[in-house]
């Protein structure tokens, strides 16, 4: 793909990896520097949405797919309308992320954030690994419910060997090189 032919068509990044791995402050990072470079940003935040469109869905295998596909549905229509999509959703099933992957098509752009169970484990971002291991939360990912890493993801972000402002960095790389973003002129290096 040429640099720039995908500019100002829509997108959809898919943050997937365990709790803790890192996939909303990257989020977070990535949706300040799209608002500044392109016009629509949205933001799909997996916590958030099980909080009012997927309100009483629970964490069965069946519940998390629903889980998935509404805000893969969303994610698609919005990135049909050129909107820049950020899914942030530990997504752990990846036949449902393909399927995710199949209905949006070339526009999808998977990001695996990637970081051992013990780094997540240890930052506990939210206290529950520690409730997970004390067996307080059941079916809690990576610790007692599977997760299936994608096996062909456009990025796969170690955050345990950068900081988050690098990681977010080389997403933003990865839009510049499919076309999505221009690309901002490097200051020289001495
Ligand atoms: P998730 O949304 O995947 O559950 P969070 O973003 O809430 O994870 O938490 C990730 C934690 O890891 C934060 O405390 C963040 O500061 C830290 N961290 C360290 N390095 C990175 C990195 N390269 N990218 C993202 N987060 C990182």
């Amino acid at each position: 793909m040429e640099d720039g032919t995908r500019f100002g068509r829509g997108f959809t990044l898919w943050f997937t990896g365990l709790s803790g791995a890192g996939k909303t402050t990257i989020a977070e990072i990535v949706e300040k520097e799209l608002r500044r470079r392109i016009g629509m940003v949205e933001v799909l935040d997996g916590d958030i949405v099980r909080t009012n469109l997927s309100k009483g869905l629970g964490f069965s295998r069946e519940d998390r797919d629903t889980n998935v596909l509404r805000i893969g549905f969303v994610a698609n229509l919005l990135t049909r309308n050129g909107v820049g999509v950020i899914v942030s959703a530990i997504s752990p099933f990846k036949e449902v992320r393909d399927r995710v992957r199949r209905d949006i098509g070339d526009d999808f752009i998977e990001i695996f954030v990637d970081a051992p169970l013990a780094v997540c484990a240890e930052r506990d971002v939210k206290g529950l690994y520690k409730k997970a291991f004390a067996g307080e939360i059941l079916q809690f990912t990576g610790v007692s419910d599977p997760y299936e890493p994608p096996s062909a993801p456009e990025l796969h972000i170690k955050t345990a060997e950068e900081t988050p402002q690098e990681s977010a960095r080389r997403v933003t790389a990865k839009l510049e090189e499919l076309g999505y973003l221009g690309r901002v002129e490097e200051p020289s290096r001495v």
